[in-house]
């Protein structure tokens, strides 16, 4: 008898041993709102709440924040693709040459004419998975690392990699195994379902309609809904099969139009914002409405616990006049400026992070980072190896903040390169114009004004107090180190009209 029950345990062992696996890799979901600003919700990212983190409602994001990390001092681009090409490919927009927006329209430059400065030859068709396409960084994406690595792969939401017609366009082409929704459009004809999410302009579908999600034409459910339902949907398959996921949800929303998301408009108006402003906070919340039912989502999946969620914005807070209601350049204040902008409120973003057992709950991480961090880091929490990739990357991974968010490292210099013209209109330091960040010092160069800005960040968020006229010394070394980066990083250059010169670099202006 003795002899049969040390059978029947040897037997027991030796099959849990041949069905032992090594721990699952966790899944990871990058959840991407669009132009949201860092105080567009009711977590404080500063010192103190302030009054715009007064006015939003973002509960979920307040949990996010209880059950993960927040960091305080996360950048992404001034505008769209430049970020979301970084965040696919780990490098710097003034390497990738996707210093600017991309147009639906292949072959289509949205620079603005310049009366001072010829536009540069950037990448205006965005990212290419696939060789010789015109105008393109030609890169391995995430997604396509990602399964290598066993990784089942998801986009839904809002691409806006490359322009329509070129391989970029379309998620499928660049990795991910299911595309919901997302295209070469940089944001949505309508959030509406009862529109169809399209607005036709004479009768014709408007090149804005919202591609995929025909089943909820003619419904309520408002666009952010949409995707986010269908995401649910897509996970079920890797869920099912114990298959690790990567999710990428992302929002068109906050970006315009602002459509009024009716289920929270009427709080708003009686707070006695302008019906603009009312509409746009509805955005904000229907987003965050999303959030909690991916949380919601994997607490009753019961994989919260294997999965690391990332919250990003692409860019600051849109802060023009119309479309925002208000006055101009106000809509993120203390940050200086908005969504186009090198200054703070164009380029600092509100970002959590939520890995349990990795992130200690209610954490803050000063340390700066950079959209281009998202990809070694995704990598490093995948533990992906002997990844297949073109690209040599520039970004730093985070992986060691969330494990220990009191780490710093002044010495990291961060770069912002926007050799381009946005609006038609001049703003502040919305066009041409360049920023590079070291420790709490930032250096801005503006083109058209052939003028360096010196902030001390740590003590003036605002930068309000320009001190490159008292810190002569501050400034020769930022510019110095500033120039190097942009030579070594062959970033591109304008000239000028007049006398069809290079505009100058960096160091070789004279502080007055
Ligand atoms: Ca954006």
């Amino acid at each position: 008898m003795k002899k049969l029950f040390a059978v029947i345990f040897l037997l027991c062992i030796s099959n849990l041993h041949s069905h032992s696996q090594p721990a699952a890799k966790p899944n990871v979901i990058v959840f991407m709102v669009d132009d949201m600003g860092w105080q567009d919700t009711s977590v404080p990212f500063w010192n103190k709440a302030t009054d715009f983190n007064k006015r939003y409602h973002t509960p979920n994001m307040e949990r996010l924040a209880k059950e993960g990390m927040k960091f305080t001092n996360a950048y992404a681009m001034p505008v769209c693709t430049p970020t979301r090409v970084s965040l696919l490919t780990g490098v710097n927009a003034a390497r990738t040459r996707v210093t600017h927006w991309t147009s639906p329209e292949q072959n289509k430059n949205t620079d603005h004419p310049d009366a001072t400065f010829n536009p540069v030859d950037w990448n205006i068709n965005g990212l290419s998975p696939e060789a010789g396409v015109g105008h393109t960084f030609h890169a391995t994406p995430l997604p396509a690392v990602l399964r290598q690595n066993g990784y089942y792969t998801i986009h839904s939401g809002k691409a806006h990699f490359g322009s329509s017609g070129t391989p970029g366009s379309d998620p499928k082409n660049l990795g991910f195994d299911i595309n919901i929704a997302g295209s070469s459009i940089g944001h949505p004809a309508s959030y509406l379902g009862q529109k169809n999410y399209d607005s036709p302009v004479k009768g014709k579908p408007n090149r804005n309609a919202v591609p995929g999600l025909e089943a909820y034409h003619g419904t309520d459910v408002f666009l952010s809904d949409a995707i986010t339902i269908e995401a649910l949907k897509a996970l079920e398959k890797p869920v099912t099969e114990k298959q690790p996921f990567f999710l990428y949800l992302a929002h068109y929303a906050v970006h315009t139009p602002i459509n009024a998301d009716k289920r929270y408009l009427e709080k708003y108006l009686k707070m006695g914002l302008d019906s603009i402003e009312a509409k746009y906070a509805t955005l904000v919340e229907g987003m965050d409405k999303s959030l909690g039912d991916v949380l919601n989502y994997l607490d009753n999946k019961d994989i919260a616990k294997n999965t690391v969620v990332i919250f990003m914005s692409d860019n600051g807070g849109l802060s023009r006049t119309p479309p925002r209601g208000g006055k101009a350049w106000t809509h993120n204040l203390p940050l200086k400026a908005g969504k186009g902008s090198v200054y703070e409120g164009g380029i600092r973003e509100p970002m959590l992070v939520r890995w349990p057992g990795v992130t200690r709950p209610g954490s803050v991480a000063e340390q700066y980072v950079i959209i281009e961090d998202f990809f070694p880091t995704i990598l490093e929490v995948a533990g992906a190896k002997n990844q297949k990739m073109l690209q040599q990357t520039d970004g730093e991974s985070f992986l060691k903040l969330l494990k220990n968010p009191a780490l710093k490292n002044q010495q990291r210099e961060l770069l912002w390169h926007h050799p381009n013209r946005w609006t038609p209109e001049d703003g502040p330091n919305i066009n041409y114009a360049s920023a590079f960040r070291k420790g709490n010092w930032k250096l801005i160069y503006n083109y058209e004004k052939a003028a360096l800005e010196l902030y001390d960040l740590q003590n003036d968020i605002g930068e309000e107090n320009n001190l490159a006229g008292s810190n002569p010394e501050k400034v020769k070394e930022l510019a110095a180190l500033f120039t190097r980066k942009l030579k070594k990083w062959d970033a591109q250059w304008p000239t000028f009209k007049a006398t069809g010169k290079q505009v100058p670099w960096p160091d070789q202006i004279t502080v007055k």
